[in-house]
């Protein structure tokens, strides 16, 4: 499709714009179906404000997940069989969650499959899906570290040769209408991070927002700018050095293994559903699932990041003393000035 400037608002704006779309969300990567189970849970906005048509300024959303479909089998994948032949008539964005096998190290059998061919009754692979749908896709998403990735299943060493989406279509695809792909990580993804990329994806094929702003992993840059330390609900007590020795404890949990100094994660100020959770804020170590080099960068899990060992350090002795000198402010901040105490006020005055 081609684009043409909108002058009223200042950005590139996608033409025609588009009255009806559908989702098409393929859980057939390698990968768990957490982050369909997690976007269950999203309420800014939730599923049901989408297809709904709850929302304003968004096309009419046809949704198809396997896990959520009612139609199974044949019926379901015809809408994904449509969309490949171009039958359809309405233009998708496809979403991929799971990470994607490599189908060519191997002589014979196959990874990870969606489907049977109606001429063949063989298995259609997840790789000839993607290579089917992708060139044909107005925009695709990436749902989850595995899907972005390839996650916890592309660790060293694993057999399938799998990897995230960008590495099987190249970091610099542009769908259709010239989006890059949309990395969500997260394992699983924020339900709200990720329904928001969806509504944003929204507004942009109505003319309504500009290009989606991506960082060099192809994250929104709005949701994954700042680490998760920056937002996090402990930051105060890393900055007076106060750490946790053992779980259960309200305190920093650097010590215990926590990378968010480093990580690009917002669930610390999100929360996980409705504001609430949040891996620090309940307690829980950050073990960068939103990051590239995830997981083998992060591992061993249980340890002390190595950076963090002489920050905490300085901040140890730093944080100390300058948490014992608000101690003594606090301590004057804790009494009403001399002027409010009637025992000093004379009371002839
Ligand atoms: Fe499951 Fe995590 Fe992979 Fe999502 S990113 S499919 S939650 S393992
Ligand atoms: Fe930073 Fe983690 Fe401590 Fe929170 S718990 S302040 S993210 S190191
Ligand atoms: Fe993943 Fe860390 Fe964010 Fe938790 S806080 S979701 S472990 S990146």
């Amino acid at each position: 499709m081609d684009s043409r400037a909108d002058e009223t608002r200042g950005f590139t704006k996608i033409d025609p714009e588009i009255d009806e779309i559908d989702i098409l969300w393929m859980t057939a990567g390698l990968g768990c179906d957490g982050d369909t189970i997690a976007m269950t849970g999203a309420t800014q906005p939730s599923i049901e404000d989408i297809v709904t048509g709850a929302l304003p300024w968004i096309p009419r959303v046809k949704f198809y997940n396997p896990f959520l479909a009612i139609e199974n089998g044949d019926e379901f994948v015809r809408s994904f069989r449509d969309a490949a032949e171009g039958k359809s008539g309405r233009p998708f964005i496809l979403v991929v969650e799971g990470s994607i096998p490599n189908e060519t190290n191997k002589s014979e059998g196959y990874w990870a499959s969606f489907g049977t061919d109606p001429v063949t009754g063989q298995p259609i692979t997840t790789c000839e899906w993607i290579d089917r749908l992708a060139p044909k896709a107005w925009a695709i998403i990436a749902a989850g570290t595995c899907a972005t990735y390839g996650g916890i299943h592309a660790m060293e060493g694993n057999p399938t040769g799998c990897m995230g989406l960008a590495d099987y279509l190249g970091w610099k695809w542009k769908s259709q209408a010239q989006i890059p792909i949309v990395c969500v990580p997260g394992c699983p993804v924020q339900p709200d991070n990720m329904m928001e990329t969806v509504l944003y994806l929204l507004y942009m094929a109505k003319g309504r927002a500009p290009m989606i702003p991506l960082d060099e992993a192809l994250r929104p840059t709005w949701l994954f700018g700042s680490t998760l330390h920056e937002g996090c609900d402990r930051g105060g007590y890393y900055e007076q050095g106060e750490f946790a020795e053992e779980y259960g404890s309200p305190l920093c949990i650097v010590k215990l293994g926590c990378w968010g100094p480093v990580v690009q994660c917002n669930v610390g100020k999100r929360g996980w559903m409705a504001g609430i959770g949040g891996c620090p804020n309940v307690g829980g170590i950050c073990i960068g699932c939103t990051m590239p080099g995830f997981p083998d960068k992060f591992m061993p899990f249980m340890n002390q990041p190595p950076g963090s060992l002489l920050s905490s350090q300085a901040v140890q002795t730093y944080g100390r003393a300058i948490h014992a000198l608000r101690r003594f402010t606090q301590a004057s901040l804790n009494k009403e000035p001399n002027w409010r105490n009637r025992s000093r006020v004379p009371r002839s005055v």
